[in-house]
């Protein structure tokens, strides 16, 4: 049998792990095919693309983006896009120096809460890649603000907690149909840790057409309600490890893989979304 992870993070988003890393660890594990999906950044596709090549480790163009409802934080991944579009590109340009701003928003409001923290100490974490909560987490950690990841998002930037800021607002449609248009497939990320069912009806009717039931963060109850839901919207059942490296404390790739056959269904699927939506 052969297996693939589908939701990998790189260092252009905020993974620990290089391109190198990354296609290294997902061999090691035996996987066949790794979709690469950093938030809101398509770079680390190609870089990924040209080692596995050689490794022989099948690399799926992906992506995942963020959609804010006033009492939600949903995740939106893609995947075989036609990455190198142009407006594409500039898009998502446009989104990462939202991110940019938000880094320096969220700055502020940690310092006027007499939380120590240097933006340039974030921003120097993140590299090239796209800048988030998880770079000024681990920014904060350093400069012995918190004493656990956990502890900067439980107490100051999870989502609507006090020093938490939203990047550029994009509505589900918009999100939706920006994948839908490169000839992505739209797939709902980890929906369990957005904890809203209820917003699964309105993504469905703009063009959602997977679900991410198998993920590192899915105990067995999670799956079997995602289980059913898919059934119930006819969505496809995708899974990924949504590994960070060591981001997260852990190595999680390969923990999460679902049989290669999904791969060949999502793919047909964009080939669908190409000819038919455009
Ligand atoms: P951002 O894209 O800047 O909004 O940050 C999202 C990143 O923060 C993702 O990698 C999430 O997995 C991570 N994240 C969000 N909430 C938590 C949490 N409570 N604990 C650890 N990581 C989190
Ligand atoms: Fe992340
Ligand atoms: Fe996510
Ligand atoms: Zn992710």
């Amino acid at each position: 049998m052969k297996y693939a992870d589908l939701h990998v993070h790189t260092f252009y988003s905020d993974s620990t792990f290089s391109p190198e890393e990354v296609v290294a660890c997902a061999k090691e594990k035996g996987l066949s095919a790794i979709a690469i999906c950093d938030h809101d950044s398509v770079s680390g596709v190609d870089p990924c693309m040209e080692i596995g090549s050689a490794l022989g480790v099948e690399i799926i163009p992906g992506i995942e983006l963020t959609v804010e409802k006033v009492d939600a934080e949903i995740h939106l991944l893609g995947y075989f896009m036609d990455y190198k579009v142009e407006w594409f590109g500039k898009k998502l340009k446009e989104i990462q120096l939202g991110r940019i701003n938000r880094i320096h928003k969220m700055v502020e409001k940690l310092n006027a809460a007499n939380v120590r923290i240097d933006a340039d100490d974030v921003f120097k974490l993140a590299g090239k890649g796209s800048v988030g909560r998880l770079h000024l987490a681990q920014a904060l950690l350093k400069a012995g603000s918190i004493r656990t990841i956990r502890e900067a998002f439980d107490k100051y930037i999870g989502f609507l907690k006090p020093c938490y800021v939203p990047n550029i607002r994009f509505t589900p449609h918009e999100a939706i149909d920006t994948i839908l248009k490169v000839g992505g497939v739209p797939v709902l990320a980890h929906p369990n840790i957005m904890g809203k069912d209820e917003y699964l009806p309105e993504l469905v009717e703009c063009g959602l057409r997977g679900i991410e039931v198998y993920h590192t963060d899915h105990r067995s109850a999670a799956i079997k309600h995602y289980e059913e839901l898919a059934k119930e919207y006819d969505l496809l059942l995708t899974g990924g490890s949504d590994c960070h490296g060591l981001g997260k404390g852990k190595i999680l790739l390969g923990g999460v893989m679902v049989p290669y056959t999904l791969v060949e269904k999502l793919r047909e699927e964009s080939d669908r979304i190409k000819r038919d939506y455009r």
